[in-house]
């Protein structure tokens, strides 16, 4: 984590260099203007302007930023970064209009561009990511109904849409009058908006041609809920486990869409397994999927992948076990052995829903290293995992590994908060705190 931090603040100063260029290229030699309005309505507007790139390429899926940052930030930061270049835009639009109030060309291309934004931001913050709150109670039952008749991947068609806003964008900045004063100042623009826009064209157009193929070899029942799905692919890949793809199913009733996944055991032999919860349409229809089923495979991808330098507790609800799960057969097969004691605390809400329990417990028994606490909180005698049961945990693994554990969670939000409380009152601070929630 501590080394994600460095990442976030090592990505922050690399992208505050081409930004100042970028300032310095409009208001060099006249920065003593700064606040007169023409030179602030372009600050706001040049500030927009490479927001918006950073933004787009921030959703580019580059594999040196998502390694170091893992793919919930890097999303996390390009909602910000887009959100952020709204209200500067915003600034920019309204000190344009009302200092300024001539219409040209570059007016025009400026409100399509930042129009367009606007329309796909704001469905996509309801129906993509959770920035709008649950409260008040009216506030949440109006995000439901919009997620619950939008459907996802729809949404994600229509963010395609934004490299075309930005290189409207990109015309508007190229037209604008004080863009036109000097030569440099057009290149400082392309070298901003092109990069991000080829980053954004090599991931919509050439990544799907050079993901990995594959069949799906079986889909079997676990559970009521969770499906595991067996497949072959025609290249040997490397995952490090906790490491997640991006899935299509070639069939009529999965469509074209792609769905994140986590892998559930090593690949070996180019054999790998999903476990699936049986959780909207599209996983539904994996159900239905036969052996056979052509599929593609975009990664490796993902930073939850452990800390083998201490002792570790994991902690798992439901679906969230597939890390883990992925990390305990490699250690079973003998590929990668744990090196530190580890306990994983799964919490489910019935036997039926923990299919790996017996293979969890058969490893347990033989591995000194690894211990296993189920939780089940639907089953009569079954219980739910408490603060308590954390913090004991916590000291029962630092006094046998000599050392301050490191905490992995997988698991829903709610459980999060939990899990995350507890660790905090026992000492486990942010650098030490990992977690995976299954939402992009
Ligand atoms: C990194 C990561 C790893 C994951 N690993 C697993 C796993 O191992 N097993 C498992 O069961 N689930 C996993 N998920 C969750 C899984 O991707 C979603 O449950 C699945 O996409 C739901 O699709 P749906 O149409 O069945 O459900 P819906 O009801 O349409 O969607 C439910 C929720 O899933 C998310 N979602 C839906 N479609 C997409 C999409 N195309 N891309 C990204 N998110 C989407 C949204 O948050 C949505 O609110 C993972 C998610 C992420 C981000």
């Amino acid at each position: 984590m501590r080394t994600r931090q460095n990442s976030i603040l090592l990505i922050a100063v690399a992208a505050a260099v081409p930004y100042g260029v970028l300032l310095q290229g409009f208001l060099g030699g006249s920065w003593y203007t700064f606040f007169h309005p023409y030179s602030l309505g372009m600050v706001f507007g040049l500030s927009a302007w490479f927001l918006f790139c950073a933004s787009l390429l921030l959703a580019a899926r580059v594999r040196f930023l998502e390694r170091r940052l893992g793919q919930d930030r890097l999303l996390g930061l390009h909602r910000y970064a887009a959100l952020s270049g709204m209200v500067l835009g915003c600034l920019h639009a309204a000190f344009k209009t009302f200092f300024f109030p001539e219409f040209t060309v570059a007016h025009y291309t400026g409100g399509a561009g930042f129009g367009l934004i606007l329309l796909l931001a704001i469905p996509s913050a309801v129906v993509m990511a959770a920035m709008v709150p649950d409260r008040p109670v009216w506030l949440g039952r109006c995000k439901q109904r919009i997620r619950s008749a939008v459907r996802y991947s729809a949404m994600k068609g229509l963010h395609n849409l934004l490299p075309a806003a930005v290189a409207i964008l990109m015309v508007h900045v190229l037209l604008a009058a004080p863009t036109a004063e000097n030569r440099l100042r057009p290149l400082l623009i392309l070298a901003t908006g092109l990069p991000a826009l080829s980053l954004w064209l090599d991931h919509k157009v050439l990544r799907p041609l050079r993901a990995a193929r594959g069949t799906i070899t079986q889909v079997a029942a676990l559970s009521p809920s969770l499906l595991s799905v067996s497949f072959r692919i025609s290249r040997p890949l490397r995952a490090i486990p906790g490491q997640f793809g991006y899935f299509r199913v070639r069939s009529p009733r999965t469509g074209r869409e792609e769905h994140p996944l986590t892998f559930a055991a090593p690949l070996e032999n180019r054999n790998g397994e999903l476990v699936v919860r049986r959780e909207g349409r599209w996983t539904e229809a994996l159900a239905f999927c036969s052996a056979g089923s052509e599929i593609r495979l975009d990664g490796p991808y993902g930073a939850f992948t452990f800390d083998e330098e201490r002792p570790m507790l994991w902690i798992a609800g439901g679906v969230g076990i597939t890390p883990f799960c992925a990390r305990i057969r490699a250690a079973a097969q003998g590929s990668a052995p744990l090196r530190h004691p580890v306990t994983l605390l799964w919490s489910a809400a019935t036997a039926q829903e923990m299919p790996f329990r017996e293979e969890f417990l058969a490893y347990a028994a033989g591995e000194h290293r690894f211990c296993f606490i189920p939780y089940l909180t639907r089953e009569s005698g079954g219980r739910r995992l408490t603060p308590p049961d954390i913090a004991a945990a916590l000291r029962v693994l630092e006094e046998a590994g000599g050392a301050p554990c490191s905490v992995w969670f997988c698991g829903s939000r709610p459980l999060r908060a939990v899990v995350k409380a507890a660790c905090v009152a026992a000492g486990v601070f942010r650098g030490r705190f990992h977690y995976e929630d299954f939402s992009v």
